[in-house]
C-alpha cells in the first residue's frame, strides 16, 4: 500500500483506513502539542528564568562591591592609622575590584530594570563616599599627613550609612528574587499540567476511538468464530446465525456464509448423487435403472422434464422412460420418424447444452413437442459404452438458462455411471434370458416353463371370480429316432428347428411354446379352455405335417392336451398331458388326444 493510497476513497479496506489515518493524525496532533508546549516554556519560564538569573548576578556583584568597599575602608583606615603599606595594597585591591564590578554593575543594570536606578543611586552615593572620605583621607595620608579621630569618625559614619543602604537594597533585591523565583515554579508547574493534560486529553481521545472502531471489529469477529466453531458440529447449525454486520467484516462473514451455504448444497448433492449410485446399484433390472435414474435425476437437478432415450444394435432409437412433474412413464415407444432428429444429436459425440430455446434449441418433431409443452432450456447428455452411443438423456427445464456449463459439466461426471448401470442390466438380462432359452431352437426351456407355469398360475388364480383356464400341449415327434437314423442327425436338427419357428409363428400373443427335451414341444396356453387348446393342437399338427423342411420328407407328431384343475399342480398337469400323448402314439400317430379321450381305449 501505498502512502497515497492512505488518502484515496477505497471502499474495501475502510475501517483499515480509518484506523490509519487516524493514527497518523493523532501523531501530528501530538507533535503540534509538543512544539506547542516547547514554546510556551520558551517563552515564559525562560524569561522568567533569565530574570531570576539577572537578580542573581545583581546581588553577588553588589556583594563583591560592597566588599570591595569595605576593604577600601578598612585599607584606608588602616594606612592612616598605622602608614603600613600592606593597608595600602589592601586599600588599592579594593578599589580596583570597586572600579571592575561598578563597571560591570553599569553595564548589566537594563537587564534588572525594577532596580536599575537604585544601583544608579547607590553608585552615585558610594562615588560620593570615596570621594569625600575614603580616597580624601587616603590622599592626605600619602601625603603623611596624620588625619584626626574626628575625620576617621565621620568617614566610618558615613561608611555605616552606605553599608545600611546596601543592605536594604539587597534585602529588597532578595524579596524581589523570591518573588520572582516562586512565579518561575509556578510557571514551570503550569506548563507541566497543561502540557499533561492536552497529551492525556489527546490520548484519551485516540483511545476513546481505537476502542469504539476496536468494536466494530470485535462483533463482526465474534459472530465468524461463533459461525466456525458451529462448523466443527454441523454446517447447518452455522448457517442459522445472524449476520448484521456491514464493511469489509462484515462482507467477510457474509462471504463465510454464503460459502457455508454451498458447502452445504455441494454435500446435499453428494449425497443425493451417492443415494442414486447407491439405487443404480441395486436396480434389479432395466426398467428399474431407468426408473432410478429419472427419480434421482429430477432430485438432483430440481428440472421439469427428464427423458431416456435408447438406441439399440440396429440402430433404432426407442423412449424408454419420461418423467414430467409426479408422472413418471416407463412405456416403450419407437421413435422412427424421429430418427434424424435424434441422429444428429448424438452426431458430434458430445453432451448439448441449449440454455434458452428462444434462441436455439434442436430441430424435429420430437423437440417442438418439447417446446409446445413449455420447456425452454434443456440438457442432452450421451450415454455411452465402449465409445459408442447407447442412449441420451434429456433433462429440461420451462425456465431459460436454468442449465449452464457448469451444470452441464457436473452432470457429464454422472452419465457414465448411468451408462453403465443401464448396460449391466441390460447385459443381466440378456444373460438371463440365454439361460431361459434352448440352443438349438431358440424356444423357452424348461427351467423358464417352470417359472412361467408358476406365474401363470398365480395370475389365473389372482382373478376374482372363475380361475382362469389354463391348457398345456405336449407334441413328440414322431419315430424320430428312425428319421436320424436314416435322414442323419443334422437333418434331424432342422426339422426340430422348423417346427420351433412353426411353434413361434402360430401361437398366439401370451401362449407360451417351449422345448421340452429331445423331440418333445410343449405349449403352455393361459386362458384357453381344453376344447380350445385341442383345436390349436390339431391346427399345430396339420402345420407339421404339411410344412416340412424338405420335399423330400414328411414330419408327423402326436399331441397330449391336458387342462390344469382345481387341486392339480404342474407335474399333475405334464403327467395327464403326457399320458394323452402316449395314448396318442399307440393310436396310431400323427393325432391329437385329450385328457379325456382314448382312456378306454388303451385299456
Ligand atoms: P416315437 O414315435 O415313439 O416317439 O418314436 P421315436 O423314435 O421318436 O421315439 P424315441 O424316444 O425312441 O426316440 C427319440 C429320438 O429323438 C432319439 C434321438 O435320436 C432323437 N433326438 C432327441 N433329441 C434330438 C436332437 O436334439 N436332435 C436330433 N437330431 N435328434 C434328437
Ligand atoms: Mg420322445
Ligand atoms: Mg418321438
Amino acid at each position: 500500500m501505498s502512502f497515497r493510497s492512505l488518502f484515496r476513497n477505497d471502499n474495501e479496506t475502510k475501517l483499515g483506513l480509518l484506523l490509519i489515518r487516524f493514527s497518523l493524525a493523532f501523531f501530528a496532533a501530538f507533535a503540534l502539542l509538543l512544539s506547542g508546549g516547547y514554546l510556551f516554556q520558551d517563552h515564559f519560564i525562560k524569561s522568567s528564568y533569565m530574570h531570576v538569573r539577572d537578580l542573581a548576578i545583581l546581588t553577588e556583584n553588589l556583594d563583591m562591591l560592597e566588599k570591595s568597599l569595605v576593604e577600601q575602608e578598612g585599607g584606608q583606615r588602616g594606612f592612616s592609622m598605622t602608614g603600613e603599606s600592606s593597608f595600602l595594597s589592601y586599600y588599592n585591591r579594593g578599589l580596583a575590584d570597586y572600579r571592575k564590578v561598578s563597571a560591570n554593575l553599569l553595564k548589566r543594570s537594563s537587564l534588572t530594570p525594577d532596580f536599575s536606578a537604585e544601583v544608579n543611586g547607590l553608585l552615585n552615593d558610594t562615588e560620593v563616599w570615596q570621594n569625600e572620605h575614603s580616597r580624601a583621607t587616603m590622599e592626605r595620608s600619602l601625603l603623611g599627613e596624620t588625619i584626626d579621630r574626628d575625620t576617621l569618625q565621620k568617614g566610618e559614619l558615613a561608611f555605616r550609612v552606605l553599608n545600611a543602604e546596601f543592605d536594604d537594597l539587597l534585602a529588597r533585591i532578595t524579596v524581589k528574587r523570591d518573588l520572582e523565583r516562586s512565579r518561575l515554579m509556578d510557571r514551570i508547574s503550569m506548563t507541566l499540567a497543561l502540557t499533561g493534560a492536552a497529551a492525556l486529553l489527546t490520548i484519551g481521545l485516540y483511545v476513546f476511538f481505537i476502542i469504539k472502531h476496536i468494536r466494530r471489529l470485535i462483533h463482526p469477529l465474534a459472530e465468524l468464530d461463533q459461525a466456525i466453531s458451529a462448523y466443527e458440529g454441523s454446517l447447518e447449525d452455522s448457517v442459522k446465525s445472524n449476520y448484521t454486520t456491514s464493511g469489509e467484516l462484515g462482507r467477510l462473514v457474509q462471504a463465510f456464509h454464503r460459502m457455508g451455504e454451498d458447502l452445504r448444497r455441494e454435500s446435499g448433492q453428494l449425497e443425493d448423487t451417492y443415494k442414486m449410485i447407491n439405487a443404480l446399484n441395486q436396480a434389479g433390472s432395466v426398467q428399474d435403472v431407468y426408473r432410478q435414474t429419472l427419480l434421482h435425476m429430477r432430485n438432483l437437478v430440481q428440472c421439469d422434464k427428464v427423458s431416456i432415450v435408447m438406441q439399440n444394435a440396429d440402430r433404432r432409437f426407442f423412449s424408454k422412460a419420461v418423467s414430467q412433474g409426479e408422472r413418471l412413464s416407463l412405456k416403450e415407444a419407437l421413435l422412427d420418424s424421429e430418427r434424424d432428429e435424434l441422429r444428429s444429436m448424438i452426431q458430434g459425440g458430445k453432451s448439448l447444452l441449449y440454455d434458452n430455446w428462444e434462441i436455439e434449441h434442436p430441430s424435429g418433431g420430437l423437440s417442438e413437442r418439447v417446446y409446445r409443452d413449455g420447456m425452454r432450456s434443456s440438457v442432452h447428455l450421451l450415454l455411452k459404452k465402449d465409445h459408442r452411443v447407447i442412449g441420451i438423456l434429456n433433462l429440461y427445464s420451462s425456465r431459460p438458462y436454468f442449465f449452464t456449463s457448469v451444470k452441464k459439466q457436473r452432470l457429464e461426471k454422472l452419465v457414465p455411471l448411468i451408462a453403465t448401470a443401464i448396460d449391466n442390466a441390460l447385459q443381466t438380462s440378456r444373460i438371463q434370458s440365454l439361460a431361459m432359452r434352448d440352443g438349438l431352437t431358440g424356444l423357452w426351456n424348461r427351467r423358464h416353463f417352470d417359472e412361467a407355469f408358476v406365474r401363470l398360475t398365480e395370475e389365473a388364480r389372482a382373478n376374482e371370480g372363475a380361475v382362469r383356464p389354463l391348457s398345456l400341449i405336449l407334441l413328440d415327434v414322431d419315430r424320430f429316432k428312425l428319421f436320424n437314423d436314416t435322414r442323419g442327425h443334422q437333418e434331424g436338427d432342422a426339422v426340430l428347428r422348423h417346427i420351433a419357428l412353426l411353434l413361434q409363428a402360430y401361437c398366439r400373443f401370451g401362449d407360451l411354446p417351449v422345448r421340452f427335451g429331445g423331440e418333445e414341444f410343449a405349449v403352455l396356453l393361459p386362458n384357453t379352455p381344453l376344447e380350445e387348446a385341442a383345436e390349436v393342437a390339431n391346427r399345430l399338427r396339420k402345420l407339421i405335417e404339411f410344412d416340412s423342411p424338405s420335399p423330400d420328407y414328411r414330419v408327423t407328431a402326436s399331441f397330449g392336451v391336458a387342462q390344469l384343475h382345481e387341486g392339480q399342480d404342474r407335474q399333475e398337469l405334464i403327467g395327464v398331458a403326457d399320458s394323452a400323448l402316449y395314448r396318442a402314439k399307440a393310436a396310431g400317430r400323427n393325432r391329437v388326444y385329450t385328457e379325456n379321450e382314448g382312456l378306454n381305449d388303451s385299456a
